[in-house]
């Protein structure tokens, strides 16, 4: 019998989710000595993930990225198909029938819960659903965000964070010129807000937020971020940490921290304050967020892994709505091993673990391996890792039984699933495109399945 991986028995993948991950596990399987078949799946219609419903609408140039993720899609060995839910109309059963491995790239979209009184508040959201929505993800379109006060709190300090106070930050005009859906910039003129707080259970030193998007954060047409000079004042600790020669960051980012301790009044119409070692506490109202208590902290353990520990004092702000950002968690597929605690699938180096020992053929890569860190370039090489294991077993591989992707896709229209392809996503994409041009924007997104379901015509392709 041929040797899985040869013209006469090429590899066949199947990669779920398209997004950054995805598609850096389809490139490596492609660039590796075998002949493989790579097909890609996604919940969504639409390919790129976190690259459509993620990255800022204000961040253009990091969706270039997709650029490269197009020369992938557009070799002869990958496919993209879109709008199939796996576990549900694409069980683990049929991948694994018509499939010699398949690596699951989902990512994680749901967010980290407090654990606060009060957190379900109205007005209380979680940062991975404001994101989606002014993202024009399918999911959150119809999700309403109260931003008729005058104050909003955005818990954590992370690129997230910052991402979702600048996006409170701006004014119209610096919205309308990038790819925000058009009712969350409807949404955001009519916004209340002209106070922002950025809370950070920790000091400056160990603030979680990169170089580049903390500065630009002092670049927004009507507001300069503030900070208190003494929230600047380090524990011996955190200086040993800011001291450490390995500390790249740091140092850059405490520099530009220290020019936003001098308030500027010519940039006062929206403050937008930082405020350092502030746990959350509770969030109290009657039906609607009107305050969050903080609990004031300082910092214990060693250096690099100092712990935030409440002082025993306490602080209250007057608000009107709260964004947690504390970081995402992915959500269990049927018939894959997950983890609850960590809130993703259970595997070692990528290689997915049915208990102690690697379910065969079944990989990972990408947030849902290795937990929500990292900018996009980060899973480029977790992606080649995780394909290097796969590499490592793919000669103990058992060969699937079906080998034809179009006796798959027959089934799915059976099941009246109306998959989409990678030509269909074009057809979309221009048109995104060709709509965005005609309002001064770099697309208009369809934002709902059903309307890129009509635009493309509901009756699949023809296989
Ligand atoms: P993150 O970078 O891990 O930041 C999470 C923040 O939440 C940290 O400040 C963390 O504080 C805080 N936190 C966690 N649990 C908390 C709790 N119970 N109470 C209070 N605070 C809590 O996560 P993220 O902002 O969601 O970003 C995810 C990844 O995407 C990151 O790698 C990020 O760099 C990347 N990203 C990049 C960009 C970009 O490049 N422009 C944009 C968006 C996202 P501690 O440090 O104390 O844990």
């Amino acid at each position: 019998m041929s040797k899985l991986g040869t013209p006469e028995l090429p590899l066949r993948a199947a990669v779920i989710g398209s997004g950054p991950s995805g598609f850096y596990a389809a490139k490596a399987l492609v660039n590796s000595d075998l002949t493989v078949v790579v097909d890609m799946f996604d919940r969504l219609p639409t390919p790129y993930g976190l690259v459509r419903h993620g990255v800022a609408p204000d961040h253009q140039k990091v969706k270039n990225v997709i650029k490269i993720f197009e020369r992938i899609a557009a070799k002869p060995e990958v496919s993209f198909y879109g709008n199939i839910e796996i576990g549900n109309e694409l069980t683990i059963e049929m991948l694994r029938e018509f499939y010699d491995t398949v690596i699951f790239c989902n990512g994680m979209a749901t967010d980290k819960h407090l654990g606060i009184p009060g957190e379900n508040l109205h007005g209380s959201y979680a940062a991975s659903e404001f994101v989606a929505w002014y993202n024009g993800h399918p999911d959150f379109k119809d999700r309403e965000f109260d931003l008729s006060s005058d104050t909003a709190v955005v818990i954590g300090q992370g690129n997230v964070a910052v991402d979702i106070c600048r996006i409170l930050a701006k004014t119209p005009e610096e919205l309308e010129a990038t790819d925000i859906t058009d009712y969350a910039l409807d949404a955001l003129k009519k916004s209340n807000i002209k106070k922002i707080y950025m809370v950070g259970r920790r000091g400056p030193v160990q603030a979680k937020f990169t170089e580049v998007e903390i500065r630009e954060l002092g670049t927004l047409d009507s507001s300069r971020p503030k900070i208190d000079p003494e929230q600047m004042k380090l524990d011996p600790l955190s200086e040993e940490e800011l001291n450490d020669p390995e500390n790249k960051h740091a140092p850059h980012i405490m520099a530009i921290l220290k020019e936003y301790t001098g308030a500027d009044e010519a940039f006062d119409s929206k403050g937008l304050h930082i405020l350092f070692f502030r746990s959350p506490k509770a969030i109290s109202g009657n039906d609607k967020v009107e305050s969050i208590e903080l609990d004031k902290n300082e910092l214990e353990g060693e250096p690099f892994k100092l712990r935030a520990s409440k002082t025993g004092d306490t602080e209250c702000i007057p608000c009107g709505v709260v964004f947690r950002s504390v970081g995402y968690r992915g959500s269990p597929i049927p018939g894959v091993p997950y983890n609850e605690e960590l809130g993703r699938i259970e595997n070692e180096d990528g290689r997915v673990m049915n208990g102690e020992r690697p379910d065969p053929g079944i990989y990972t890569a990408g947030w849902i391996k290795r937990g929500p860190s990292g900018i996009i370039g980060t899973n480029r090489p977790d992606s080649n890792a995780t394909i290097l294991k796969l590499l490592e077993d793919v000669s103990h591989l058992e060969p699937c039984r079906e080998r034809d992707t179009g006796q798959l896709l027959r089934q799915l229209t059976e099941k009246e699933v109306r998959y989409v392809t990678y030509e269909d996503w074009e057809k979309v994409d221009q048109e995104e495109v060709r709509l965005g041009q005609a309002v001064g924007k770099p697309r208009e997104k369809f934002s709902s399945v059903e309307s890129i379901l009509d635009f493309l015509g509901k009756k699949p392709p023809i296989i």
